[in-house]
């Protein structure tokens, strides 16, 4: 919700919108890691949002291609048809899912086919339904449409899951957006196919539109598989599936990602992009047309690296008191709980919430993780495992210290 705060005299003159907006959180302690790392400090940062692996080289390559071939001008605004076209194989192969290139919109990235949505549906006052803990941009993007971000909470003991009942009560008539992330950042927790339909059940016939958001797609560890919920017939219609390159095939600096659902929704935000942006790098289409259409051995392995950082993790957070974790499917995260030492007093300094021992982390063990507060979850810390198993060891070993 937006807080009323004292402004500064700058922010006086800075529109509602935009004070109304947090600061990703994310970005400033990987920013201050950053800038310690520069300062020659051995910092170890679990702070990333990204995968540490470098793009495939075939991928590269094509977008050096389109560098030499001079592929370099404006294209069509949603993106060009051979990139939407290999979006909507993409669909079918992966997902059982029937969009044509026309219900397509290729973005700036995942983040900017979600803003581009919610400024196309959104209403000053409309409510967006959010699953705390959440991606830190959701209600901020809800903020930037004067909507109000309704949260429902869940926790590591129901392993970050909201049931049908909760959802069915957070709903209003104001309801216009119920926003949907699984494999979620920042828990990893993956629902099943069973939990969609069940939850999914709930919006059946009413006026109220779904953002799926699938960006951790391919990153899904164990037995559980990926499920879209627009492959539920029935909701076909309300749902807009948000995907992107970024994650799956490490290519977040690139900017590429898109959402598909019914043409008027995708029609829609293109006038959005239009008057913004207008189309996503020309250069980085042609080299994720390349991404889609090649080799998927190239995420498989990065999958599998992902999954033994991700069982080290969890061995090791176990062993260490104070902390509680669980056993994310997805993505490359864990949302451990450190509610255990909140209010406990480590080396003179209170710990009154988990930025505070975000804070002590990086300030005296060179450690940087990210706090809860920043998804909507005070008394956890986000840990993410895109880092080298050497790495990892140093943090567990940091961490160890820390609390011990
Ligand atoms: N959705 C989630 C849950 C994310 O974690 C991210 C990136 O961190 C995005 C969407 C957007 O990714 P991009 O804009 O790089 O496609």
């Amino acid at each position: 919700m937006n807080q009323q705060k004292t402004l500064t005299k700058e922010e006086q003159y800075l529109s509602r919108r935009v004070n109304s907006v947090q600061e990703s959180q994310t970005m400033q302690i990987t920013g201050k890691a950053k800038k310690m790392q520069g300062e020659g400090l051995d910092v170890v940062s679990l702070s990333a949002g990204e995968p540490d692996f470098p793009t495939p080289d075939f991928v590269s390559a094509a977008g050096i291609k389109a560098i030499n071939d001079n592929f370099t001008k404006y294209t069509i605004n949603s993106g060009i048809l051979e990139l939407r076209k290999a979006i909507s194989e993409k669909f079918k192969r992966d997902n059982n899912l029937t969009y044509t290139p026309d219900q397509i919109i290729v973005s700036n990235g995942g983040k900017q086919s979600i803003a581009n949505i919610f400024m196309a549906l959104l209403n000053e006052g409309d409510e967006v339904i959010i699953q705390a803990p959440y991606w830190v941009s959701y209600p901020e993007m809800a903020h930037l449409c004067d909507a109000v971000a309704v949260i429902i909470d869940s926790d590591i003991d129901s392993d970050f899951k909201i049931t049908p009942a909760q959802l069915e009560a957070a709903i209003t008539p104001k309801t216009k957006l119920f926003v949907f992330n699984s494999p979620s950042n920042p828990t990893g927790t993956v629902y099943s196919e069973q939990e969609i339909r069940d939850l999914m059940a709930v919006l059946v016939g009413k006026d109220i539109f779904i953002i799926s958001d699938e960006i951790y797609e391919h990153l899904i560890y164990d037995t559980v598989r990926h499920f879209s919920p627009a492959s539920i017939k029935e909701l076909y219609e309300q749902i807009i599936t948000v995907n992107g390159v970024s994650k799956a095939y490490s290519m977040t600096g690139w900017r590429i990602g898109y959402a598909a659902g019914p043409k008027w929704i995708i029609d829609a935000s293109g006038k959005i992009q239009s008057q913004t942006t207008s189309n996503p790098c020309s250069i980085s289409q042609k080299a994720s047309v390349a991404a889609l259409n090649g080799d998927h051995g190239v995420v498989e392995n990065m999958k599998a690296e992902f999954l033994k950082r991700r069982d080290f993790m969890y061995n090791e957070l176990n062993q260490i008191p104070g902390i509680k974790v669980n056993k994310p499917e997805g993505a490359f995260y864990m949302l451990v709980s450190v509610q255990e030492l909140m209010g406990k007093t480590i080396d003179g300094i209170e710990m009154k919430t988990s930025a505070d021992l975000a804070t002590y982390l990086l300030d005296k063990y060179l450690l940087a993780t990210v706090p809860g507060d920043a998804f909507g979850a005070e008394g956890y810390l986000r840990l993410s495992y895109a880092d080298s198993l050497e790495n990892l060891g140093k943090a567990v070993e940091r961490l160890k210290k820390a609390v011990s």
